[in-house]
């Protein structure tokens, strides 16, 4: 376990802003990371979980406490059945698995950030979440003081949610279980774009290597894979989830999807970039991405501040336009 103090937040995000960390604690298994939990609640000291940074605006006045980096690793395979520890990163994960034959998270390729923090938003794209393949998450309970697991029936999986999300603060995940499928077919291929990049029709499969190649190739066409030479990967990914309303408040040209219980799915990125919000819109060190208006960027010398204040003008020229209320997707996490 290391701590060092003082180091900005701004160098643990993807967003690159937020200010300095009062003590920085680097855990390297999930021993080390429950004490480091345990120390921090014990002594009262706010404490903040970091994986990848890529899901998070920090704040411009840093953190007066304890920022948790979770930096343990480690896959084990027993058959279909994967144990991954919190802090193995994602896409590794990801080319793990396309490695070694196993379907199931092919379309995930590319998701910055850290396993253990896939299941706090149910991470998806391109027709997957890790909820289809996620049967156990291990957590360190901080209200109950203790560790188990939850089932996926526990962890309440939404769209981009979970209960782990709904409890902000309360579960420290440890590792995460996921059960896939030997073979080196993709699972049936459910994103229309995608299916048109490999040539296949929806709901049938491709070679595993081949759907991780085509959602890269999509991915780094809209500026959604980390990269440290594309200014527009200085994300967050998504900034707004796709807002489900009643189907009867359906907007007019909106692309949207059926979301179940005679709801609809809406296109976020279509209500930015028709609220006058289209690709490349800037104000000051802020603004949408030039390839992805969903996707809000920062440029050296932004603030969270600035970031936000966008990110709110957003949403009132979008609820004023089409009666919609878009959702942030990142955390904005505050002591
Ligand atoms: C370029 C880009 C593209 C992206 N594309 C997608 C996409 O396609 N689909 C998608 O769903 N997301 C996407 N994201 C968002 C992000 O990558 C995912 O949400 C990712 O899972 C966040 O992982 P992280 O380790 O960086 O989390 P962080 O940003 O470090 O943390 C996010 C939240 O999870 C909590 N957390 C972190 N680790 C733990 C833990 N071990 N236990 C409990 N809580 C924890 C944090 O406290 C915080 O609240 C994208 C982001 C970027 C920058």
């Amino acid at each position: 376990m290391q701590v060092r103090r003082d180091v900005p937040l701004a160098d643990l995000t993807t967003l690159a802003v937020g200010g300095p960390i009062e003590r920085l604690v680097e855990v390297e298994d999930a021993a080390e990371l429950v004490a480091a939990v345990r120390d921090a609640d014990e002594s009262g000291r706010p404490l903040l979980l970091l994986g990848g940074g890529s899901n998070v605006v920090a704040p411009d006045e840093g953190w007066p406490g304890d920022v948790v980096a979770v930096r343990s690793r480690g896959i084990e395979r027993t058959g279909e059945r994967l144990v991954v520890q919190a802090g193995h990163d994602w896409d590794d994960l990801v080319a793990y698995t396309v490695r070694g034959g196993l379907a199931g998270m092919e379309a995930l390729s590319g998701i910055p950030g850290s396993t253990g923090a896939t299941p706090v938003q149910n991470v998806g794209a391109y027709g997957q979440e890790v909820a289809q393949t996620v049967t156990a998450v291990r957590v360190y309970d901080r209200a109950e003081k203790s560790e188990y697991t939850l089932t996926p029936a526990e962890c309440g999986f939404a769209y981009r949610d979970s209960r782990l999300k709904r409890e902000p603060g309360r579960f420290v995940v440890l590792d995460v279980t996921f059960a896939l499928h030997a073979g080196e077919l993709s699972r049936p291929v459910g994103y229309a774009e995608l299916a048109r990049r490999l040539g296949v029709e929806i709901g049938e499969q491709a070679p595993l290597a081949d759907v991780r190649a085509a959602v890269l190739e999509l991915r780094r066409g809209k500026g959604m894979v980390l990269d440290p030479a594309d200014p527009d990967s200085r994300s967050a990914g998504s900034f707004f989830t796709n807002p489900i309303v009643p189907a009867e408040l359906a907007v007019e040209g909106c692309p949207s999807w059926p979301a179940g219980d005679g709801h609809v799915k809406l296109s976020a990125a279509w209500l930015v970039q028709h609220a006058g919000f289209g690709r490349g819109t800037r104000q000051g060190h802020v603004g949408t991405s030039s390839r992805h208006s969903l996707a809000l960027t920062t440029e050296p010398g932004a603030t969270a501040g600035e970031l936000l204040a966008f990110a709110d003008r957003v949403v009132a020229t979008v609820q004023e336009k089409f009666g919609v209320t878009l959702e942030r997707e990142p955390t904005h996490v505050r002591p």
